[in-house]
């Protein structure tokens, strides 16, 4: 269960039933749909499902009709988070509730404590949610225990100190959980009953491996969960929400299955891990090993609907792998943005791209011949929609391979794994057959003679040299001098920050394993402020670990043979950093129009994607790569 941001007006709609009917054909055995609230105080978005009232109920049976229409069960999570509320529907804080007065530190609120009128309230809303979604056509229903929500506030003796029958000893911190439990089972007869549970916080105010393998022995002994759904981390805290959708490089793929063993060997019931189970390998040796009877898997699913369906049919090398990027997927939940994927921009907009073509790209209604003059990631994407779609479609590149910025993007500390993103494009780039071009160095004269029906412009940008006075010194380096030609910096470097993104990070973590003092000087309120949470977090962790300096609010004001000028970006005064060997800037990158100023009065039908329409990053390129060529 993941939320999308799909919900419409709080109820499952088209876009979310289109979601999980794409992943329900592509093979998938069990879809767990995302959280919906179970009461007027379980708000923690303003987009997310509600299941307090009826009204939920036609949307969750498109669900239950989409997935059912592919053999594929599905159930519903039910949702309370407490303390845990990531934003308010009208800007103004709500009250919080939990188990008590105990501060959340990662979202700064100060909750109150449960009254039991409201307690019971909620329980009685766990039952009648539950009852919603059965009758809608659902086949079982999942208590989120997880990740420091509501019942995870009431089994911890550090957030639960209540001194009535719902706090106290191990019975009375069960209680609400066990109350829940029983009203659902009572409103669902036989259908089934799960529990999500963390087995391992990762946070120091959390619960522990042993408590939470003694809450569900004892759960287990009531008899009745009809199954465990084990992931691991607390929304509560900066370090283990990391651990809600761990990045990439951070953690061993399959890492939580140690904790779903735990579990396993103290109930009676099935037991499903999830948690960076990116491929069926490691899915396999999760069960092989005896640690789950089932893997969950959402971020490999929402890079790859067709996932189970290729696993099955041998097809395993096909399957377009999830890289841990976080940027579309969690990336854009965190945004108040229904999730997508940078790989798979299909994902999240099926009623668009998918449910037009039937789950396939839709064919071309005439065969046109299309050239794509740039290989990176929205080149190679838009030849292979365009190919796939039935075009003839040749891809040029003015480099050694196909890949633009991902190549250098895969060089940056704890980025390795961004070069799969250039391995799943190739082979989708062979798999439509696109006629593909290396080293050659597209001009006026080729186009005009191969006369393309369509032209895609996909040249990308190259990084922007501020005009600052020293900035042609030879200690100055750009980002790319640094990642792609490796060149060596001196001792003390300072590193000029705009973008506030993975490079200056990177740059930084790179420098400072070389031996060098890093000063981190970023134009923005922390070092990673533009991208997504989990990535940024454990990063800042990391270079705080390597004594590398991180000055907030900075602009670069100029640069001498061993001094670095920068302006506070508030007060306006002037920053400076003596005996400083060498700069190395990070500041942006502007567009690559030199084919483009060329094209001058060329009369055929040009069409610019990515960095050389404006500098982004490679979510945007792909995702112009998929627009342009759907409508070809
Ligand atoms: Fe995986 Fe990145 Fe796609 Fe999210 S956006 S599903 S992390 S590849």
């Amino acid at each position: 269960g993941h939320d999308t941001c799909l919900a419409e007006q709080n109820r499952p709609g088209e876009a979310l039933a289109a979601y999980h009917r794409a992943r329900a054909r592509g093979g998938a055995g069990l879809i767990v749909v995302e959280v919906a609230g179970v009461h007027e105080s379980a708000r923690y978005t303003s987009e997310m499902i509600l299941a307090t009232s009826d009204a939920c109920i036609p949307g969750y049976r498109k669900i239950a009709e989409a997935c059912h229409e592919f053999d594929c069960a599905v159930f519903g999570q039910l949702f309370h988070p407490g303390r845990e509320i990531l934003q308010a529907p009208n800007g103004t804080a709500p009250v919080a509730y939990s188990a008590s007065a105990a501060p959340n530190e990662r979202f700064h609120i100060m909750p109150r404590a449960l009254p039991k009128n409201l307690i019971r309230e909620i329980v009685a809303g766990y039952g009648s949610a539950a009852t919603r979604l059965i009758s809608a056509g659902l086949d079982g229903v999942e208590i989120v225990a997880s990740h420091g929500y509501l019942p995870d506030q009431f089994l911890n003796p550090r957030i639960n100190r209540r001194e009535d029958e719902y706090g106290g000893d191990f019975e009375g911190r069960l209680r609400f959980l066990r109350e829940c439990i029983a009203e659902i089972r009572c409103n669902i007869g036989d259908g089934a009953l799960g529990l999500r549970i963390c087995a391992d916080s990762k946070d120091p105010q959390g619960l522990e491996r042993r408590d939470v393998v003694e809450i569900c022995a004892a759960l287990d002994r009531d008899g009745l969960l009809d199954y465990y759904s084990i992931a691991a981390g607390s929304s509560a805290g900066l370090r283990a929400s990391i651990h809600i959708a761990p990045p990439m490089n951070s953690f061993d793929p399959g890492y939580v299955a140690e904790g779903s063993r735990a579990i396993r060997d103290v109930v009676s019931k099935p037991v499903i891990v999830t948690g960076r189970v990116n491929r069926a390998g490691i899915a396999e040796e999760i069960l092989a090993r005896g640690d789950a009877d089932l893997c969950g898997m959402t971020r490999a699913m929402i890079c790859d609907p067709e996932l189970a369906k290729k696993i099955r049919g041998g097809r395993s090398e096909e399957i377009r792998e999830c890289i841990g990027c976080n940027q579309a997927c969690i990336g854009h939940l965190h945004l108040g943005c229904s999730i997508s994927c940078i790989q798979y921009p299909e994902s999240g907009r099926e009623l668009v791209y998918v449910e037009s073509g039937h789950g396939q790209s839709r064919p071309a209604s005439s065969a046109k011949s299309v050239m794509v003059i740039g290989g990176g990631p929205g080149g190679m994407k838009a030849a292979a929609v365009a190919a796939a779609r039935g075009h003839a479609v040749s891809l040029y590149e003015r480099a050694e391979c196909l890949g633009g910025q991902a190549l250098l993007a895969q060089k940056l500390p704890g980025r390795g794994d961004f070069g799969g993103l250039i391995e799943n494009l190739l082979r989708e780039v062979r798999a439509a057959g696109v006629e593909v071009h290396t080293r050659v160095e597209v001009d006026l004269e080729r186009i005009e003679a191969a006369a393309p029906d369509v032209l895609i412009l996909a040249s990308g940008a190259r990084p922007r040299i501020p005009e600052i006075p020293g900035i042609d010194l030879p200690h100055v380096l750009s980002s790319w001098d640094v990642l792609g030609e490796g060149t060596r910096t001196g001792n003390s470097v300072v590193v000029a920050d705009w973008r506030c993104d993975w490079i200056g990070l990177g740059l930084a973590e790179l420098l400072a394993r070389d031996g060098c003092r890093v000063r981190l000087c970023v134009n923005g309120m922390m070092p990673g402020q533009t991208i997504q949470q989990y990535v940024r977090d454990p990063w800042i962790g990391i270079l705080h670990e390597l004594d590398v300096e991180m000055i907030p609010l900075l602009r670069l004001s100029g640069v001498d043979e061993d001094t670095v000028y920068f302006e506070h970006t508030l007060s306006g005064r002037p920053v400076i950093y003596e005996q400083v060997d060498s700069l190395v800037f990070s500041l942006g990158h502007e567009a690559d129009n030199t084919l483009e100023r060329q094209l001058g009065d060329y009369s055929g039908r040009v069409i610019p994607i990515g960095d050389c329409l404006a500098p982004r990053t490679a979510e945007e390129a792909i995702l112009e790569g998929l627009q342009v060529t759907h409508e070809l």
